[in-house]
């Protein structure tokens, strides 16, 4: 007899909303998790709600009150005394945001029926899971189905390991007590662009070294030239094609060695966030003999419905395939419970965000112009920059575009690409769009309020046809 209908090992953005679920279609489940803080507390949430997603945006938030206020109020006619940076302050509401978010899960599961076990997760053979709790007692807990949902961890580069000091990882440049004078990054990838925006905008001089030629290769080509402008005009020195191949740490601060085109180069600084990507984290996950497979870099393989290998043995969220993102996550780990309940569910991975959190905002849904072009399909596309919107000029944020990319044998919209204000939210509508397989005269004829933002994305798509008002069209 099993104990539990549902076991879900990891209680992240993948996790906890597949425990849920599960709770929520009345299935006995138990998720464990064995996240735990530098102070040695436990937390259900993972990467995203502890040291990820959410206190990344609170230090974005903080941070641009903070540049704004300096930079972009006395156009308003706003006059502002000095302005003084309280970064004890502003750690000590991250660290609060960080811990009602977490804390809020607890009320989550008791209300969804879930039981949450704190402490580790082993998959064996034969659907049991070897439970290790917080005082390190084993137990051994069998279910009918297991979900897997460790997540990931942090990439270290072999020349510069993380010392937790000078060389450190997202989490522990999320936590800096003090502005760095000199900070340096390695990777213009999501984590490097909106974690050097947070220190550049508090005061540090911010180096972005990059190893690709190309910036943001995955965006659309025409948000990449335009967020590089942003990013250069905000202090980020961003080198691209720049190969980081050591490093010589002292007292004063650590010389990063690395080449580019011109050669062999070095750039010093005092502290260095390492952002060249995440790998899956499956640590004493799997026992012997479970038929769990794994590929080579250490994805566990899954098919579109997140089954492994085993019987009754799913994964979901970063440790499989696909985009490394919390809402991707969670919509699988949802799915993966509706289909362990008999219910029909998936996942539409045509039509997942992204969204880089960064002022101007960069987001975008589907596929780029540069890939819609390489498919050989015939296509269109259509832009609106929000300079040319009322709304946004009465904000003072005229910086960037919408722009739709769209089929022209059969109108269906293709990808939507946004850089500017309040993109993260703009770009919902595009995503609720393409889940409807709505066509751009949809989206045309659909009425969007005025002024706001939203009309941007709007004449967009009227700009697609060469039917856009309020711009000439070209
Ligand atoms: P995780 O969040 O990593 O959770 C896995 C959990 O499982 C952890 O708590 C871990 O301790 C636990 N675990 C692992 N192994 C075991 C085991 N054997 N037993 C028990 N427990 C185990 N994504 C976005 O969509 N938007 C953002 O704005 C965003 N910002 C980010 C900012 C930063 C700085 C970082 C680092 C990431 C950000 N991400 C963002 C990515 C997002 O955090 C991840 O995609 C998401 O957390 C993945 O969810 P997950 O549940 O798969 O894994
Ligand atoms: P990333 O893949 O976004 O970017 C890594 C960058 O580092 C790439 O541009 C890559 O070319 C570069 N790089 C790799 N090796 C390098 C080297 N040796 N030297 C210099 N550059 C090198 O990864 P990330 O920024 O670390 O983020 C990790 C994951 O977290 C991503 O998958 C991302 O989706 C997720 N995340 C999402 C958000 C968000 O949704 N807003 C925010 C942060 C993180």
């Amino acid at each position: 007899m099993s104990q539990y209908d549902v076991i879900v090992i990891g209680g992240g953005p993948a996790g906890y909303p597949c425990a849920i679920r599960a709770g929520q279609n009345k299935l006995k489940v138990a998720c464990i998790d064995e996240w735990q803080n530098k102070d040695g507390s436990y937390a259900f949430g993972g990467t995203c709600l502890n040291a990820g997603c959410i206190p990344s945006k609170a230090m974005l938030e903080s941070s641009e009150l903070f540049h704004r206020v300096q930079h972009e109020f006395a156009v308003h006619g706003v006059k502002v005394g000095s302005v003084e940076l309280d970064l004890a302050t502003m750690q000590k509401r991250r660290a609060q945001i960080v811990k009602q978010s977490t804390l809020g899960i607890a009320g989550l599961f008791k209300g969804a029926g879930v039981t949450g076990l704190q402490g580790h997760g082993k998959l064996l053979s034969g659907n049991r899971v070897e439970y290790t709790n917080k005082d390190g007692k084993k137990e051994e807990l069998t279910a009918k189905h297991i979900v897997l949902a460790a997540g990931s961890a942090p990439i270290e580069l072999r020349s510069l390991p993380f010392d937790g000091k000078q060389i450190v990882d997202s989490w522990g440049a999320l936590e800096f007590d003090a502005v760095p004078k000199r900070l340096g990054v390695i990777g213009a990838g999501i984590i490097g662009l909106e974690l050097g925006s947070v220190w550049r905008r508090l005061g540090a001089e911010v180096v972005v070294l990059e190893a690709l030629e190309a910036f943001l290769p995955a965006a659309d080509g025409a948000v990449s030239k335009e967020a590089l402008k942003h990013f250069k005009k905000l202090g980020l020195d961003v080198r691209l094609g720049a190969k980081v191949t050591g490093a010589d740490k002292g007292a004063s601060g650590v010389k990063l060695k690395y080449t580019d085109a011109k050669g062999e180069q070095s750039v010093e600084v005092d502290k260095v966030v390492v952002a060249i990507g995440r790998r899956p984290y499956s640590k004493d996950l799997l026992g012997e003999g479970t038929g769990v497979q794994v590929d080579e870099r250490g994805f566990v393989t899954v098919d579109h419905e997140c089954r492994t290998a085993a019987a009754n043995v799913w994964a979901v969220g970063d440790l499989v395939r696909g985009p490394m993102l919390a809402h991707k996550g969670k919509e699988e780990g949802v799915m993966v419970a509706d289909l362990i309940a008999g219910k029909i569910a998936e996942v539409n991975y045509k039509a997942i965000p992204s969204v880089i959190y960064t002022a101007p905002e960069i987001a975008w849904v589907g596929l780029t112009e540069e890939e819609v072009k390489k498919s050989g399909r015939p296509y269109k596309t259509g832009s609106f920059p929000f300079l040319a919107s009322g709304r946004a000029r009465a904000m003072e944020a005229t910086a960037g575009f919408c722009k739709v990319v769209s089929a022209s044998d059969d109108d269906e919209i293709l990808g939507v690409h946004i850089i500017g204000p309040m993109a993260g939210e703009l770009i919902a509508e595009a995503v609720l769009a393409m889940e409807y397989s709505a066509s751009t005269e949809d989206l045309q004829r659909t009425m969007h309020a005025h002024p706001t933002l939203s009309e941007a994305l709007h004449e967009a798509a009227l700009n697609a046809d060469k039917i856009a008002i309020d711009f000439p069209n070209k």
